[in-house]
Protein backbone atom coordinates (compact mmCIF):
# COMPACT_ATOMS: atom_id res chain seq x y z
CA UNK A 1 0.00 0.00 0.00
CA UNK A 2 1.21 3.42 -0.96
CA UNK A 3 1.59 6.71 1.62
CA UNK A 4 2.02 9.96 1.01
CA UNK A 5 5.40 11.87 1.01
CA UNK A 6 6.35 15.07 2.00
CA UNK A 7 9.03 16.74 -0.60
CA UNK A 8 10.22 19.37 -1.33
CA UNK A 9 9.43 20.58 -5.29
CA UNK A 10 10.55 23.86 -5.66
CA UNK A 11 10.87 27.47 -3.62
CA UNK A 12 8.84 30.17 -3.29
CA UNK A 13 9.17 33.69 -2.41
CA UNK A 14 11.81 36.10 -1.33
CA UNK A 15 12.05 39.10 -2.71
CA UNK A 16 11.67 38.09 -6.27
CA UNK A 17 8.79 36.57 -5.66
CA UNK A 18 7.20 39.38 -4.09
CA UNK A 19 8.71 41.92 -7.29
CA UNK A 20 6.66 39.18 -9.50
CA UNK A 21 3.56 39.27 -8.08
CA UNK A 22 3.07 43.05 -7.93
CA UNK A 23 4.06 43.08 -11.21
CA UNK A 24 0.99 40.78 -12.11
CA UNK A 25 -1.11 42.71 -9.71
CA UNK A 26 -0.11 45.98 -11.65
CA UNK A 27 -0.91 44.23 -15.18
CA UNK A 28 -4.26 42.89 -14.44
CA UNK A 29 -5.10 45.72 -12.14
CA UNK A 30 -3.91 48.36 -15.04
CA UNK A 31 -6.08 46.47 -17.98
CA UNK A 32 -9.14 46.74 -16.35
CA UNK A 33 -8.77 50.34 -15.17
CA UNK A 34 -8.12 50.90 -18.65
CA UNK A 35 -10.98 49.27 -20.25
CA UNK A 36 -13.53 50.85 -17.35
CA UNK A 37 -12.09 54.14 -18.04
CA UNK A 38 -12.53 53.53 -21.82
CA UNK A 39 -16.11 52.14 -21.65
CA UNK A 40 -16.89 55.21 -19.23
CA UNK A 41 -15.55 57.49 -21.61
CA UNK A 42 -17.76 55.69 -24.24
CA UNK A 43 -20.79 55.13 -22.47
CA UNK A 44 -21.36 58.04 -20.38
CA UNK A 45 -22.44 61.81 -21.54
CA UNK A 46 -20.89 63.58 -19.03
CA UNK A 47 -17.29 62.92 -19.88
CA UNK A 48 -14.76 63.74 -22.91
CA UNK A 49 -15.01 60.38 -24.64
CA UNK A 50 -11.85 61.10 -26.67
CA UNK A 51 -10.17 61.74 -23.63
CA UNK A 52 -11.45 58.77 -21.34
CA UNK A 53 -10.65 56.63 -24.06
CA UNK A 54 -7.20 57.92 -24.37
CA UNK A 55 -6.88 57.90 -20.88
CA UNK A 56 -8.04 54.09 -20.76
CA UNK A 57 -5.13 53.56 -23.48
CA UNK A 58 -2.44 55.21 -21.26
CA UNK A 59 -3.00 53.63 -18.20
CA UNK A 60 -2.97 50.30 -19.98
CA UNK A 61 0.10 50.46 -21.47
CA UNK A 62 1.61 51.92 -18.09
CA UNK A 63 0.59 48.71 -16.77
CA UNK A 64 1.90 46.70 -18.96
CA UNK A 65 5.66 48.77 -18.91
CA UNK A 66 5.46 48.25 -14.57
CA UNK A 67 4.89 44.59 -15.21
CA UNK A 68 7.77 43.95 -17.77
CA UNK A 69 10.09 46.34 -15.31
CA UNK A 70 8.65 44.57 -11.95
CA UNK A 71 9.41 41.02 -13.78
CA UNK A 72 12.80 42.30 -15.19
CA UNK A 73 13.45 43.35 -11.53
CA UNK A 74 12.51 39.80 -10.22
CA UNK A 75 14.60 37.73 -13.01
CA UNK A 76 17.57 40.17 -12.33
CA UNK A 77 17.27 39.27 -8.43
CA UNK A 78 17.10 35.35 -9.58
CA UNK A 79 19.97 35.38 -11.74
CA UNK A 80 21.92 37.07 -8.97
CA UNK A 81 20.65 34.50 -6.44
CA UNK A 82 21.32 31.18 -8.95
CA UNK A 83 25.09 33.05 -9.58
CA UNK A 84 25.50 32.68 -6.03
CA UNK A 85 24.58 29.62 -5.24
CA UNK A 86 21.47 30.47 -3.21
CA UNK A 87 17.82 29.14 -4.32
CA UNK A 88 15.27 31.57 -5.66
CA UNK A 89 11.73 31.29 -6.00
CA UNK A 90 10.12 31.41 -9.81
CA UNK A 91 11.96 30.36 -12.44
CA UNK A 92 14.56 32.28 -14.86
CA UNK A 93 13.08 32.39 -18.66
CA UNK A 94 15.12 31.16 -21.00
CA UNK A 95 15.36 32.73 -24.82
CA UNK A 96 14.55 30.85 -27.87
CA UNK A 97 16.48 30.70 -30.75
CA UNK A 98 15.36 32.51 -33.86
CA UNK A 99 16.14 30.69 -36.95
CA UNK A 100 15.68 31.65 -40.74
CA UNK A 101 17.15 31.27 -44.02
CA UNK A 102 20.08 32.97 -45.84
CA UNK A 103 22.06 32.73 -49.15
CA UNK A 104 24.70 31.04 -48.97
CA UNK A 105 26.71 33.27 -51.61
CA UNK A 106 25.48 36.78 -50.60
CA UNK A 107 24.17 36.34 -47.28
CA UNK A 108 21.16 37.46 -47.44
CA UNK A 109 17.88 36.41 -45.72
CA UNK A 110 15.46 34.31 -48.09
CA UNK A 111 12.27 32.59 -46.93
CA UNK A 112 11.99 29.20 -47.01
CA UNK A 113 10.01 28.65 -50.08
CA UNK A 114 11.89 31.00 -52.12
CA UNK A 115 13.40 29.53 -55.04
CA UNK A 116 15.92 32.55 -55.90
CA UNK A 117 17.71 35.07 -53.97
CA UNK A 118 16.02 38.24 -54.28
CA UNK A 119 19.38 40.10 -53.68
CA UNK A 120 22.14 38.40 -56.23
CA UNK A 121 19.30 36.64 -57.99
CA UNK A 122 21.03 33.55 -57.88
CA UNK A 123 18.95 30.10 -58.40
CA UNK A 124 18.43 27.80 -55.21
CA UNK A 125 19.25 24.32 -55.51
CA UNK A 126 16.14 22.95 -53.36
CA UNK A 127 17.91 19.54 -53.04
CA UNK A 128 20.38 21.18 -50.44
CA UNK A 129 18.90 22.69 -47.78
CA UNK A 130 19.68 22.75 -44.06
CA UNK A 131 17.42 22.31 -41.65
CA UNK A 132 18.09 25.15 -39.28
CA UNK A 133 16.68 22.96 -37.04
ZN1 LIG B 1 22.05 35.84 -52.54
Amino acid sequence: MAHLVKKQLGFRGGREGTLSLMGSLMLWLGLIGGIVTAFVGVVSRHVDTTACVISGIVIALNAIVANALLQGFAEVIRLLKKQDGMEYGGWIESAEPVHGYVCSKCGQSNDNDYLMCWNCKEIFDVEIRDNPD
